[in-house]
């Protein structure tokens, strides 16, 4: 049975807070799920006082912190199926990718996995997934084959394409506003190792470098672009310290030959004060974003581009406090799905983010945004779409509007009364679009 936690429990503040430190739900009564039965106690405990529902894996993708209601944290759900003979993987709710990726890897299997290990597989795969394969794969959402949800009525289903085909579509885009998914069942990619690591570059000016030369490369090579600007402080390794760096991440799906031919000219274009492009086991695929593992206080704002001209990367020149990251798209992200989903905006080109320390909104999010504008698709990734930048307003901007439209006429048929709404928030269809 689910363990309930109120807020007198000295269990309240470790069970609410996630990696996410700039905003915590803080809700009447927390369910800490061990199982799917567990999940549908929480929610038919809400659905019958009318109390709203949010939920918490890792923290990592906070939406918005809810005030009330019931908060159902699935870290616990963390278990792993691997069948070889398919290629497939049964994923719980609360199982972070780096457990995936150590049940797959003896196997010489990967998931479509993400930057950063301790990300929920779940939550990212229903958000749309944007992976280290993600220019030769696609969408994470493209290689699901079941899902397995709590609805509102807290009944449990399985969602495929042929049975619950709307459910199943909704979900993978629309993610929490239809229901509290329990497994997860997807496709695996056979892969033991990779030629991928990064480059460290002094200063600003390698950005324009990795703009020429991701131009040309090949759907085996996914990589992005970020600025960091590295405190003085032990813990950053020596030639790093103190300093603005560009840091070129590197995945790439061929031979390690192939690979060194391919980031030569990069490696050329100026001596990298760091490099730890090799081949590895995707075991250690963490180490190519080598992204924060404690939890952060941070603001995240984005935009997806068409093209990226110098103009674009200007923009950010000044920005000096604050990591940029520039993702390169395209490949077969930009191409149709088999697997029927939500997932908008595969015209997209690069994704590029500003990040900024600290709870406070400052003006530089809303500032590069308008100075990217002309080249702007207009669109947002669900996933990247955080805290203050999750309004419902960028929300719908995450989809077609025709999907939009449909997700929100089946939000109106799986969830009339709003319960999952401390999420990624599409009203159902005929209700207030505002808060
Ligand atoms: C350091 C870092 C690196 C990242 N790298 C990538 C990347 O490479 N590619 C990419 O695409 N994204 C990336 N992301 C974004 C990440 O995929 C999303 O934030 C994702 O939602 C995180 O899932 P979580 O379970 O870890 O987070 P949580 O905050 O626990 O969940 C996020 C939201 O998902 C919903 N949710 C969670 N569990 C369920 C469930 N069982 N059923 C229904 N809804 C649920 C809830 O609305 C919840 O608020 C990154 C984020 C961070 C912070």
């Amino acid at each position: 049975m689910a363990q309930e936690i109120t807020a007198e429990s000295d269990r309240y503040d470790g069970e609410r807070t996630g990696f996410q430190l700039s905003a915590s739900h803080r809700p009447d009564v927390i369910f800490a799920a061990e199982t799917a039965a567990d999940v549908r106690a929480a929610v038919a405990h809400a659905a019958g006082r009318e109390l709203p529902v949010a939920v918490q894996a890792t923290g990592h993708g906070m939406p918005g912190a809810s005030d009330g209601g019931v908060l159902i944290t699935t870290g616990r759900m963390d278990g792993v199926r691997v069948d070889p003979a398919t290629a497939t993987a049964w994923i719980e709710a609360g199982t972070p990718w780096s457990k995936v990726v150590e049940a797959a890897a003896p196997h010489g299997l990967a998931p479509l996995s993400g930057a950063a290990p301790a990300v929920g597989a779940l939550s990212y795969t229903l958000g749309g997934g944007i992976g280290l394969m993600a220019r030769k794969h696609g969408y994470a959402a493209d290689h699901v084959r079941s899902i397995e949800v709590v609805t509102a009525g807290a009944d449990l289903v399985l969602a495929t394409p042929d049975k619950e085909p709307d459910l199943f579509w909704a979900l993978l885009g629309g993610r929490g506003n239809f229901g509290v998914a329990t497994r997860l069942e997807i496709a695996l990619v056979p892969l033991r190792t990779l030629f991928g690591g990064g480059l460290f570059f002094d200063g600003f000016d390698a950005v324009h470098a990795w703009r020429e030369w991701v131009a040309g490369a090949p759907e085996e090579l996914t990589s992005s672009v970020a600025v960091i600007p590295f405190p003085d402080a032990p813990f950053v390794p020596e030639p790093l310290r103190g300093r603005r760096v560009t840091h070129v991440r590197i995945a790439y799906l061929g031979t390690p030959e192939a690979g060194a031919a391919l980031i030569a000219p990069l490696r050329a274009h100026a001596k990298p004060l760091m490099d730890t492009v090799k081949e590895i086991p995707y075991t250690a695929s963490g180490t190519i974003h080598n992204d924060p593992t404690e939890p952060v206080a941070a603001q995240s704002s984005h935009s997806l581009l068409r093209e990226l001209p110098p103009q674009a990367i200007e923009a950010t020149r000044a920005l000096e406090s604050n990591i940029i990251e520039i993702r390169h798209l395209g490949g077969a992200l930009s191409r149709p799905t088999a697997t029927p989903n939500a997932v908008g905006n595969r015209e997209a080109a690069y994704l590029y983010a500003v990040l900024s320390r600290g709870s406070e909104v400052t003006n530089e999010h809303a500032e590069t945004e308008a100075a990217l504008r002309p080249w702007s698709t207009g669109g947002k990734a669900l996933n990247f779409l955080f805290t203050a930048h999750a309004t419902e307003e960028n929300v719908k901007r995450a989809f077609t509007p025709e999907a939009y439209e449909r997700l929100r006429s089946l939000k109106r048929a799986y969830d009339p009364a709003d319960l999952f709404r401390h999420t990624h928030r599409i009203p159902p269809q005929g209700a207030d679009e505002g808060p």
